[in-house]
This record gives C-alpha cells, sequence and structure tokens, in this order.
C-alpha cells in the first residue's frame, strides 16, 4: 500500500532520504539496505545530502568506511536511481498519490494495487497467503512473488538498472536469466529444495512453476484442512530461504550452498508456528521427524 503513496520532491528538507518512498519505488533503505547501514547520514533530509554547486544539485554521500568493489556497484546503482530526481529551490515538498491521474488518492486504486488487477482465483490465493499469521515481512515477500515485484535481476534490467546480460543470470546456476519464476521455483537447485521439502512430508505431486499457483498446488497437496494452515508456513519458510541464500550470495559473495537448506526451513517453519499457531506444542525435533502428526494438531 505504502508504494501507492510518494512524497513530490521540492527543496527536499522535509523528506528523509533514506526512509521515505520520495522516488515512488519504494525507500532507499528497502532497496539498498546495505548501504544503509554504512551510512554516516541515515537521518538526513534529501536536501542534506548534498549541495548546490553553480545551480547545479551534487550528491554527497558518507559511509563509515572504504567501500568494497561490490558496494561502490551498490553505489552507482543507487545513484542511478536517484539521477532523475531534481531538487527545486524555494518549492515545498509535498505527498502524491502514484496511482491516480494528478496524484489523488482513491479506494479503487489503492485496491487494485493491492490486488495488482487479479481475476477471482487469484483474489482466493491472496486472501489465504493474507490469512497466513507468518511475520508480515515473509507474507510480503510472497506477495511480491506472487505479482513478479522482487527485485530480481531480470526486473532490475527492466527498470534500466542493470544493463550488461552478464550481470542478469541466476546466481543458483549461472545458466539461465534470473526472473522471479526461474529463481523461486524452476532453476534446477530450487527445484531440489521443494523436492527435498515434499519428501520431507512425503509428498509426491508435481507443482505448477507459477508462483500462485504453486502456493495453493502446495497447501492442497494435503486433502485435510487443518493441515493446509500448516502447509502454508513451510511453502513460506521454503520461498524465504531461496530469497535469503540469493541475496547472501549476491550481496555477502557467499558461495551457493544448499546443504542447510531443509535444516533452515524446517527451522524457520517451527519456528513461525510456534509463535503463531495454537495447539503448537511440538520440539523442533518432532516437527523435524514428523511433520505430519504435528500439521494436524493444527
Ligand atoms: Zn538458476
Amino acid at each position: 500500500m505504502d508504494s501507492g503513496l510518494s512524497r513530490k520532491i521540492g527543496e527536499g528538507n522535509d523528506v528523509k532520504f533514506w526512509s521515505e518512498n520520495w522516488l515512488g519505488s519504494g525507500t532507499l533503505k528497502d532497496k539498498f539496505g546495505r548501504l544503509f547501514c554504512l551510512s554516516t547520514q541515515q537521518h538526513h533530509t534529501v536536501n542534506q545530502m548534498g549541495t548546490w554547486v553553480n545551480g547545479s544539485w551534487l550528491w554527497e554521500l558518507h559511509w563509515r568506511r572504504i567501500l568494497l568493489d561490490r558496494e561502490n556497484i551498490m553505489v552507482t546503482e543507487l545513484l542511478n536511481s536517484i539521477s532523475s530526481c531534481t531538487l527545486s529551490e524555494g518549492v515545498l515538498d509535498d505527498w502524491i498519490w502514484t496511482k491516480e491521474e494528478g496524484g489523488h488518492f482513491s479506494v479503487k486504486s489503492a485496491y487494485l494495487l493491492l490486488q495488482g488487477e487479479v481475476s477471482e482465483p487469484d483474489n482466493q490465493c491472496f486472501r489465504k497467503l493474507w490469512a497466513v499469521k507468518a511475520p508480515s515481512n515473509v507474507l510480503a515477500l510472497a506477495w511480491k512473488v506472487f505479482l513478479n515485484r522482487i527485485q530480481s535481476k531480470v526486473n532490475l534490467s527492466r527498470r534500466g538498472i542493470l544493463l550488461d546480460p552478464s550481470q542478469i543470470l541466476c546466481p543458483f546456476c549461472a545458466q539461465a536469466e534470473e526472473t522471479t519464476t526461474h529463481l523461486i521455483f524452476t532453476c534446477i537447485h530450487s527445484w531440489h529444495v521443494w523436492h527435498r521439502v515434499l519428501q520431507w512430508l512425503g509428498i509426491s505431486t508435481v507443482l505448477p512453476e507459477e508462483g500462485k499457483n504453486h502456493f495453493l498446488s502446495f497447501q492442497d497437496s494435503y486433502n485435510a484442512r487443518d493441515r493446509k494452515k500448516g502447509m502454508s508456513f513451510i511453502w513460506l519458510s521454503t520461498v524465504w530461504f531461496l530469497w535469503h541464500l540469493r541475496n547472501s550470495i549476491i550481496f555477502q559473495g557467499e558461495v551457493a550452498d544448499f546443504s542447510l537448506a531443509l535444516d533452515t526451513i524446517q527451522f524457520k517453519s517451527w519456528l513461525w508456528l510456534k509463535g503463531k499457531a495454537k495447539g503448537f506444542y511440538f520440539s523442533s525435533y518432532e516437527w523435524a521427524s514428523n511433520p505430519l502428526i504435528c500439521l494436524g494438531s493444527l
């Protein structure tokens, strides 16, 4: 919903550089979390992040330490994202609603934004997702996967941020372009992770390749209604694992190690279930060794 609200920059005195959505595509803190951590200007307004030199605006970004090569690449991306924005001296900052002409908020456009102009079966999928009591950042990640809004390399290249074709390869296999579907569902490595999860659950099925249908089919793998609730947690923790592994490879230079995939997915889903699901009193060991019995108790 916040993505529909944006700041219209005037002088930039009233808008926080890192934490407000002044570019219309989310906050810089969310998009460049690592750089935000390294910034010595975390609470600065846009106006405090540079100076006017001979009538031109010059950005001045300061960091806690000398940046590594890959962090400098991220700074270039950051500067690319903010270069289109021009500050106007003597003009006050304002709020605009980006989904309607003229910038005025309407319930209809907010609804369409939330639902992504979806059909009834898709609607059902979103309703089921919002019903899961998992952490909200995890639900938001799944929502972005459904709507193809994660910052996959292909999505970034469509927005002109990654230009070199070699930069958009999947960090897991380096064989195919990193689309949302490839990264989370069809990459051979991701597919193996899903396969291991299904094996753990004792399910033999073929899951669709598209996010929403994948989620619904995964939930429906057990007919028993009570087990579906727990299945959503497992689906979410698998998506969460793949996305975080991908980010640690890209941003922290870690190697693609899938050996702990199942352990991590089991542990995360157990943690969320334990925190949120009534009647779930099992130990992590019981959960890992007999998920069926545990799911049946929900
Ligand atoms: Zn791949």
